[in-house]
């Protein structure tokens, strides 16, 4: 009997941004695959079997998440946030590209979660008002002079950017030098938000105009999510004191 794959978002880590969708596969799995960190957010279930793995393994963890469900067990490759973004089911596809003959027959399908950048500019207010793209910082899968010329470039077309994986023990210096870079791209009044752990009880939120940001670069870590504001990116006072950060939609008009 074939089995069959889900790849499924968990969300940024409060569990009630979890879809219900994503649950029910969590609920109907006979097991669960991904990286340690992830699968402790599903809690143990009799029936359930894990098979945790390390971050940097992501198509050998895809082949046999393929191999399992090849054998008849119901899979959930979990990812956090949103598996589409940056994470587990693309790895899938591209697995799959190898159309192993035991795999015949085996049906995958995408469950969506909240992304980090969802969530985090939910958090902040609405700093995607306007239009937005999303990077990913890392260098393990492209070139460093790949993600600096498409950085340049999506700052220069005056986007508000997402940087997702900014920092890492193994990438010290990248966020920093591509703080500097839009430092030297942007209008001295741009706002940058560093997003950290949205959804987690050690959630924290901070907002600097892009002068300071590459100082702080250390501050930021692998749950940091980092936003480089458009122009028209700016902070509005709440009736209850609260500061917001927005992007508004027009572009060219007065509000
Ligand atoms: N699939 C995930 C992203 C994986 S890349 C998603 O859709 O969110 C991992 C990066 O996502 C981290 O380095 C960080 O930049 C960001 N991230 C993940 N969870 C986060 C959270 N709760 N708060 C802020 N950033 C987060």
């Amino acid at each position: 009997m074939t089995g069959t794959l889900t790849v499924v978002g968990l969300g940024p880590g409060d569990p009630r941004y979890r879809t219900p969708a994503a649950m029910e596969v969590l609920a109907k799995a006979t097991d669960l695959v991904g990286y340690g960190p992830y699968l402790d957010r599903v809690p143990e279930r009799e029936g359930l079997a894990r098979h945790p793995s390390d971050n940097r393994v992501e198509l050998d963890r895809a082949r046999y998440a393929l191999d399992l469900a090849a054998a008849g067990r119901h899979v959930a490759v979990v990812s956090g946030g949103d598996p589409g973004v940056f994470a587990m089911a693309a790895a899938v596809f591209e697995a799959l590209e190898a159309a192993r003959p035991e795999w015949a027959g085996v049906s995958v399908r995408v469950e969506p979660g909240i992304t980090a950048m969802l969530a985090a500019a939910a958090r902040l207010g609405a700093p995607l008002g306007g239009d937005f793209c999303a990077l990913s910082l890392s260098d393990n899968l492209k070139p460093w002079d790949v993600v600096m010329s498409r950085l340049r470039a999506v700052l220069a077309a005056d986007f508000v950017v997402a940087l997702y994986n900014p920092i890492s023990r193994a990438r010290p210096w990248q966020l920093g030098a591509a703080l500097a870079l839009a430092a030297e791209i942007k209008p001295a009044g741009t706002l940058v938000a560093f997003a950290r752990a949205v959804g987690r009880p050690d959630e924290s939120v901070a907002v600097m105009p892009i002068a300071d940001a590459a100082d702080r670069a250390s501050s930021a870590d692998m749950a940091t999510l980092v936003l480089i504001g458009a122009t028209a990116t700016r902070l509005v006072a709440g009736a209850d004191g609260a500061t917001h950060l927005y992007t508004p939609r027009s572009v060219g008009r007065q509000p």
